[in-house]
């Protein structure tokens, strides 16, 4: 009997891997093949800008299975091979090193890589980005030595959880950012200048309303970074966290429809026949918003992965989760679930000042369109069924401590 052609995952990361534990979960005994440009097998990101950055976990802990995992489920793990074609009418893919692959399903589970910063001298040494196990191998063995001026290019999530693991070494931080205020675009003015405190008041020098307008170097290495409109960081360091784009190269190439990701519908199907799309790659058509989505969340990997392969398999599949966020940075812990906008009217249970709150997004007829939880715990359940239910809320019961936040779904 000829051999199946087999479910081939293009990218190893978080979704692919995940996809491939569904794939064998689900009872699908044909062959299975998980492509990696990475010369690792899948790992988390998260650790890399957390814990496993400030030395306090180790690099082991962040890889999603063991090593033999792959091998014992009959996984054809291939790392250090990148995908370069893709012909969906004929079900074919080109390698990097030559080879082509026949394929009966295919998920594309590229991710995202970083945005590269444009200004004169970004290509100097020094200068460094986090996404990988190996940058952040780098990065920590230089921010650990704890001496370092580092100067963080861009206030989002990254730049933020880059200058808290840097500070935890008690190297000197700056933080330039040109909006108003740190992760203006996802939380607006008033939680951007939460977490603007917060690291204020963990020494770091923050710099909003600053642009960069290029990196000096000494002896080919970064030495100061120059501001825009004026000013001058000496800088021994320099971390970009200017935001990612989606990897959808081999997508478009192939004539598959993308946007802002590759287009997938709410069964993660992409434009091409049996060709599929989950995670930081895929914006996916949301039934929740009514448009597609795309999200660079931990938690989509997660469930967007395994969605795919279901979906791949033939099993009948919406995916309509609630895109969920977290973060930690010194002594903060918090959880988004949602999509809010950045305009939209802001309501706090609790006080901010404080450091323990709950902050909801509203649109304008008072529906809840996103939550976020700052140091506090177990209700995160109550603000996806908040952001589910769709129904206006009365804004005095959502502030209020003691109606509790699951009374408000219904309405
Ligand atoms: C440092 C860091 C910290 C983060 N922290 C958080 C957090 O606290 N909370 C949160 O919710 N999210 C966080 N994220 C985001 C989260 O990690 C991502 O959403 C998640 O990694 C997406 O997984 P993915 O599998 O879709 O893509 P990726 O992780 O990008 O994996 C895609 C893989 O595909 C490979 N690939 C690409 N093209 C090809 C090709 N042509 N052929 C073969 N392989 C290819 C890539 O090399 C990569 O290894 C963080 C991200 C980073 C970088």
């Amino acid at each position: 009997m000829p051999q199946p052609e087999p479910v081939v995952v293009v990218g190893a990361g978080l979704a692919g891997a995940k996809a491939v534990e569904t794939l064998r979960d689900e009872g699908h005994d044909g062959p299975v093949v998980l492509l990696g440009a990475e010369p690792e097998r899948p790992y988390e990101r998260p650790p890399l800008s957390k814990q496993y950055l400030s030395g306090g976990a180790p690099r082991e802990g962040a890889f999603v299975h063991d090593e033999g995992w792959y091998a014992g489920h009959d996984v054809e793990l291939r790392t250090g091979v990148r995908a370069t074609a893709l012909d969906p009418a004929d079900h074919r893919l080109e390698l990097g090193t030559g080879e082509v692959l026949r394929y009966g399903r295919l998920l594309l589970t590229t991710g995202a890589a970083p945005r590269r910063l444009g200004a004169p001298g970004a290509d100097l040494a020094g200068v460094r980005y986090l996404r990988t196990l190996p940058d952040a191998d780098g990065l920590r063995a230089e921010l650990s030595a704890g001496d370092r001026r580092v100067v963080v290019v861009g206030a989002g999530w990254i730049g933020l959880e880059v200058a808290a693991a840097a500070r935890s070494y008690g190297n000197e931080v700056a933080v330039v950012e040109p909006l108003p205020t740190p992760l203006h675009r996802v939380l607006g003015p008033e939680m951007g200048e939460v977490f603007a405190r917060l690291h204020r008041a963990h020494g770091v020098d923050l710099r909003t309303g600053t642009g960069v307008r290029e990196l000096v170097g000494v002896g080919g290495r970064v030495a100061a970074v120059r501001l825009d409109p004026d000013g001058e960081l000496p800088a021994d360091l320099v971390v970009v966290g200017v935001g990612v784009v989606p990897e959808t190269g081999l997508a478009a190439a192939a004539g598959l429809d993308v946007g802002d990701g590759v287009l997938v519908d709410a069964a993660l199907r992409t434009s091409a026949p049996d060709v599929f799309a989950a995670g930081d790659v895929a914006a996916a058509f949301s039934p929740l918003h009514g448009r597609h989505v795309r999200v660079e969340h931990w938690a989509n990997a997660l469930n967007q992965g395994p969605a795919a392969a279901r979906s791949a398999l033939g099993r009948e599949v919406t995916y309509d989760r609630v895109p969920y966020f977290f973060t930690d940075q010194y002594d903060l812990g918090m959880e988004y679930s949602g999509l809010g906008a950045p305009g939209e009217r802001v309501v706090c249970r609790g006080d901010p000042e404080g450091g323990e709150f709950v902050a909801f997004w509203l649109d304008a007829e008072d529906r809840v369109t996103a939550g976020m939880n700052v140091n506090v715990w177990d209700v995160t359940d109550a603000v996806q069924a908040l952001v589910r239910a769709r129904q206006p809320v009365s804004t005095e019961h959502l502030a209020d401590p003691d109606v509790p936040l699951a009374d408000l779904a219904g309405g």
